[in-house]
């Protein structure tokens, strides 16, 4: 079995349940008292977020590049990185380290690809939804439809990310927010919906939605299980 290698924390709320997902994974296809082989650095979230609503992503670059190089001094085979929003310096990360990186946005993609979804609409923090580092992936190599919500929306999608569920807070109210907004993309054709942020789904629930989601963080941390017994 190889060793997955986890840069989370952010944030950790996220990060839980890929440690979750990964060891229940590696029992149901192991059976017995196995358990996934994991060496896991997680960060300090606040800093990261700073620097983020700063502009400041060099620096986000290399805090991120300097654990991802530590996790593979620890013996990791590849590396997950536990967000879709610092995918944005995935290619920076990735120079700095000899293992690779499964990107969050192909795991997605393949999964859609796969149940020949064509058009997906894309919830995620302002970052991932309106920059192109995440959206053009899934367009240029996966030859998908993506569709993001109004400006509007989008701040408020945002806002309930930082401010709610990353402190692991989920409101009826903000679930009712996120339901209008998957209703608007369905409207507008999206046969599926990416939860393009890893803490989306503590929120959002396949029933609160009419056509299938895209939880990103189950479907990485599922790819990483497949990857680590090949
Ligand atoms: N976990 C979130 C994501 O998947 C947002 C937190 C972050 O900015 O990394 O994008």
């Amino acid at each position: 079995m190889k060793t997955i290698g986890l840069l989370g924390g952010m944030s950790w709320e996220s990060t839980l349940l890929y440690y979750k997902t990964i060891n229940e994974e590696t029992k149901n296809k192991l059976g017995k008292l196995h358990s996934a082989k994991i060496a896991m650095i997680s960060v300090d979230f606040d800093v990261i977020e700073t620097l983020q609503h700063k502009g400041d992503w060099d620096k986000t670059a290399t805090l991120l590049a300097n654990d991802a190089m530590n996790i593979e001094k620890a013996g990791a085979d590849f590396l997950v990185i536990c967000t879709n929003t610092m995918h944005k310096v995935a290619n920076k990360i990735q120079s700095k380290i000899n293992i690779p990186i499964l990107h969050i946005a192909d795991a997605t993609a393949q999964a859609l690809v796969k149940d020949n979804i064509k058009k997906v609409g894309l919830l995620g923090t302002a970052f991932t939804m309106k920059q192109d580092f995440y959206k053009k992936r899934l367009i240029d190599n996966f030859n998908l439809e993506v569709q993001v919500p109004s400006e509007e929306e989008i701040n408020i999608i945002h806002k309930i990310i930082y401010e709610e569920l990353c402190l692991g807070i989920t409101k009826e109210s903000s679930k009712n927010e996120y339901k209008k907004v998957i209703q608007n993309l369905v409207n507008n054709g999206c046969e599926a919906i990416i939860l393009g942020c890893t803490e989306i789904g503590l929120l959002v629930k396949d029933e609160d939605s009419t056509v299938p989601l895209y939880d990103t963080a189950l479907i990485h941390a599922k790819k990483a299980v497949e990857l680590a017994n090949s």
